[in-house]
């Protein structure tokens, strides 16, 4: 890593900067961000709208309209109409590229990261984009470092900086000895973590002068990637375009070849058809739906980091959580307790004396604390602590009172991985004495005979409760200099173990439910011991008959074959360390699946990257976790995972109804122009005409679908698996019941009017097909936008939809009635007896598709999961 040459550094006073300091560099500096790249000019943006294929190819229709009026005398009509189009496209592209922007502009201020630091001599935590040089920041592990600058004090500080260095190895950190010259180890750099201790660090320089901020720099100039559903969209149109280039060339050869026409009409007639047919909205669609989604899922509290997980999550297969504070309530509370004086457990309202002693061991061991701050509880530090602190004041005990007595010397503090914290005290006597406090079956205890069997028996009766149970041991020896951990705890004695209740949150139980019934498989992954989970994970339903609850050190002993052979049948792991988590999402990975994985410690975060969907905890979670998430719980609850599926589950559907929509009538129009012409009848439509549809009945509807509510049906169904066709479950048959009504239809209100009507008059034909096409299509959206039969519910739904919809049918009716426009388009008065066919013909479709909607529903069932 290259590193920017350090000027004198000038020490900011230990009290850190004042308010009034920190607002003046804040208006010198700016705010501490990587500032996006600057978005491009409007008419950069409309050249671009322009140079896509179907705006390319208007505009080549309107010189060419240009040409015909100038040599052959046929008016500017045309070359105005379709002029007109092509700005009307190019202004409905720039819009809805806005307005997608826009949602994705306001998702990146919701996930913004927060820091500590001293100002004024109060440390406050802020956001870290008001983080100025000069300020002095408070690190401990699993924070991210705000911003680049010097450490002023270390203890044990690790850091991360596989961002900017891509080895994950951590880096130790010391102290700056001279401001002059600060070495590489006495430097942090903005988004690097914090992997262990804790230091006070002076800023240097914030937002795009840090080393990220360059780094930013050059990857503002990468280009964003499709997502994946994009990509299969993208594919998609591909083929239609080709499919609608193909049509637009047989019908310029037909109507030179069978029609005699002329070269410049056969060409405009192509071109038409090319263009209408074309389904260029469809990939702005797909964005404008995930823009949607990621609005819908921030008001249930999922925020999405990154759009791809919109569509993922909906896809979820598995949903891998943790227990504590996700499934629970995060709400600990020491419900009994039992030492090795009484044959059976107490209550914990219950103290006698060996009760007294486990809770000063307890309390001395402890980090927490309860402050009444504006008579409000204030809560600092671990649950499982403030356990431990509340069991205390139940009793008017404390903390500092017990430190007194027994100050504290050392601490060797928590952590997952070995799931146990000690501390040193002096005593009075001058003695010193060591508390290990942990996991029944992580403490080096020295047991007495008979005793491990009775504690052992007790530990899985409190588990078996659903409790968390906390065990202590002690050894009281001569005072020691050594800080060896191994050493002190030799020959533990067992003080007695405590039973924590956290209850499950109770939204949970219907969210298991419906995960199950949406086809996902929940799975539990917890800490604390196996009775423990399992208890509940019974009591919450996600463990039921037939499914295996494993503990971490049988899941080390498998091969990741063996592993793979399991993986179905294991709904709950238990005493997992963070390590272990990568391996669970890689053996469901390797059966296929998705897999979504929640986590909130600084070790986490490979985890969180390694699944699909990586979810961080918003309340509890450290700023690493929330930096490697993909999203981000702002409730911290499993409950909301589940709501976030089934709004991308939405977001999926909406998309695949928008396929449904502008898809099929496409193909319509191809076979109608083919055929008509084929039949000798001539071109049933104008190019203006064809064009007109084009914007009005495929732009507006197919636009507002994206805002489609959710359907009850959405959870009812298994995960669209990661290889199945766009065209699966049923679009398939429904898109071709869709092209051949419009196009059977169509052919045969062309003639009926053409020749039924009049005597051979193509205009009435032409106008009644107009109608027919136009509004019918537009009408069909509400058989297209609900899986379900169409109810009165389904016209009451969307109402941005239903007022855009009778805008455009009605500007349709006046293109088609009113007499100064009728000409422009080619179009003219309809006898009643038309209008009398008309209008049951514009209605059709819908009541074919719903038809063929109820015949498919019959086997629907083949595909909706059975619920249990
Ligand atoms: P989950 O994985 O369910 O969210 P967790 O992450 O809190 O739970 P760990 O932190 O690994 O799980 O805790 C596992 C075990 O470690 C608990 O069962 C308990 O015995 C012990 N433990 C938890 N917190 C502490 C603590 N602050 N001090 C000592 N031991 C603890």
């Amino acid at each position: 890593m290259k590193r920017k040459e350090m000027t004198k550094i000038h020490l900011t006073a230990q009290q850190g900067l004042t308010a009034r300091q920190a607002q003046e560099r804040l208006d010198q500096f700016g705010a501490n961000q990587l500032v996006a790249a600057k978005k491009p000019a409007l008419w950069r943006q409309v050249v671009r709208h322009l140079s896509d294929v179907s705006s390319l190819v208007l505009l080549f229709a309107v010189g060419l309209a240009s040409y015909m009026a100038l040599f052959q005398g046929g008016g500017w009509t045309k070359t105005i109409v379709i002029g007109s189009i092509l700005v009307i496209n190019v202004i409905i592209g720039l819009y809805q590229e806005a307005s997608a922007e826009k949602a994705l502009a306001a998702l990146q201020s919701m996930s913004l990261p927060t820091t500590t630091v001293r100002r004024d001599d109060i440390a406050q935590t802020l956001p870290a984009k008001d983080v100025v040089p000069g300020d002095l920041v408070l690190l401990k592990a699993g924070d991210q470092v705000p911003a680049d600058g010097v450490v002023l004090q270390s203890t044990n500080l690790t850091v991360d900086e596989a961002v900017l260095t891509g080895e994950s190895v951590p880096v130790a950190k010391e102290k700056l000895t001279d401001p002059t010259a600060a070495a590489e180890t006495q430097q942090v750099f903005s988004g690097t973590a914090v992997t262990g201790g804790t230091a006070i660090i002076q800023v240097v320089t914030t937002g795009m002068a840090t080393e990220l901020g360059q780094i930013a720099g050059l990857l503002n100039k990468t280009k964003k990637r499709a997502t994946p559903l994009q990509g299969r969209l993208n594919r998609l149109s591909g083929w239609l375009t080709a499919f609608a280039v193909l049509g637009g060339l047989v019908i310029f050869a037909l109507s030179i070849w069978m029609q005699n026409q002329g070269l410049a009409d056969s060409l405009m007639i192509g071109i038409s058809l090319a263009v209408a047919a074309v389904p260029e909205t469809l990939p702005i669609i797909v964005t404008i739906s995930l823009a949607h989604g990621v609005k819908r899922m921030a008001k249930r509290n999922a925020i999405m980091r990154r759009v791809n997980a919109v569509e993922t999550i909906g896809g979820v297969d598995v949903i891998a959580s943790d227990k504590t504070g996700t499934l629970t309530q995060n709400q600990m509370t020491i419900t009994r307790y039992w030492t090795p004086n009484t044959q059976n457990a107490l209550a914990a309202e219950d103290l006698s004396p060996a009760g007294e002693q486990l809770m000063r061991y307890l309390g001395l061991a402890t980090n927490a604390e309860i402050q009444l701050i504006d008579g409000q509880e204030e809560t600092m530090g671990d649950p499982t602590e403030l356990a431990i602190v509340r069991w205390l004041k139940q009793h008017d005990r404390s903390r500092q009172a017990f430190e007194k007595q027994a100050p504290r010397l050392a601490e060797d503090p928590f952590d997952s991985t070995k799931k146990t914290m000690a501390t040193i005290h002096r005593l009075s006597d001058g003695q010193q004495l060591v508390i290990v406090k942990g996991a029944f079956d992580r403490l080096p205890i020295a047991w007495e005979t008979g005793q491990l069997a009775q504690a052992q028996a007790m530990h899985d009766s409190f588990g078996q409760q659903a409790l968390r149970v906390l065990s202590v041991g002690y050894r009281v020896m001569p005072a020691t200099q050594t800080h060896d951990w191994a050493e002190l705890t030799q020959g533990l004695k067992f003080a007695g173990l405590v039973g924590i209740i956290d209850p499950p949150r109770p939204e949970v139980i219907p969210a298991i439910r419906e995960a199950k019934r949406a086809g996902i498989k929940p799975v539990m992954i917890t800490g604390d011991h196996m009775v423990t989970a399992e208890a509940i994970a019974k009591e919450i339903g996600l463990l039921t008959p037939g499914q295996l609850v494993m503990s971490g050190d049988e899941l080390r002993t498998l091969t990741d074959a063996q592993l793979d052979d399991q993986i179905a049948d294991i709904a709950v792991y238990a005493r997992v360390s963070p390590t272990d988590k990568i391996r669970i999402v890689q053996a469901w990975q390797r059966a296929g699946k998705t897999v979504a994985m929640t986590g909130d410690g600084v070790n986490d975060a490979p985890a969180l990257k390694a699944a699909d969907v990586g979810i961080a905890m918003g309340i509890t979670g450290t700023e690493v976790s929330k930096g490697a998430a993909d999203m981000v719980l702002t409730d911290d609850n499993f409950a909301t995972i589940i709501a976030a599926v089934r709004e991308g589950r939405t977001v999926y559907q909406n998309i695949l109804k928008a396929v449904e929509f502008l898809v099929g009538v496409n193909f319509a129009q191809i076979f109608l122009m083919v055929g008509a012409v084929l039949m000798g009848w001539g071109a049933p439509l104008l190019a203006e005409q064809l064009l007109l549809i084009n914007v009005l009945a495929d732009g507006i509807p197919g636009f507002y679908i994206s805002r489609e509510p959710g359907e009850k049906e959405a959870m009812a169904q298994p995960p669209v698996a990661n290889d199945e066709s766009l065209f699966a479950r049923g679009l398939g048959g429904r898109l071709a019941v869709r092209a051949v009504t419009f196009t059977v239809l169509t052919l045969g209100i062309y003639a009926l009017g053409r020749f039924g009507l009049s005597n051979g008059q193509a205009t009435l034909g032409m106008t009644m097909v107009f109608l027919v096409l136009a509004v019918g299509s537009m009408i069909d959206i509400y058989a297209i936008k609900d899986r379900q039969p169409l109810t009165r519910q389904s016209l009451r739904r969307n109402p941005t939809l239903n007022v855009s919809m009778l805008l455009a049918i009605a500007l349709v009716l006046a293109i088609a009635t009113v007499p100064g426009l009728q000409g422009m388009f080619g179009l003219v008065s309809l006898p009643a007896v038309a209008w009398l066919i008309v209008i049951p013909a514009m209605f059709l479709p819908t009541l074919v598709l719903e038809i063929a909607k109820r015949w498919q529903r019959r086997d629907t069932q083949n595909w909706l999961v059975e619920t249990d």
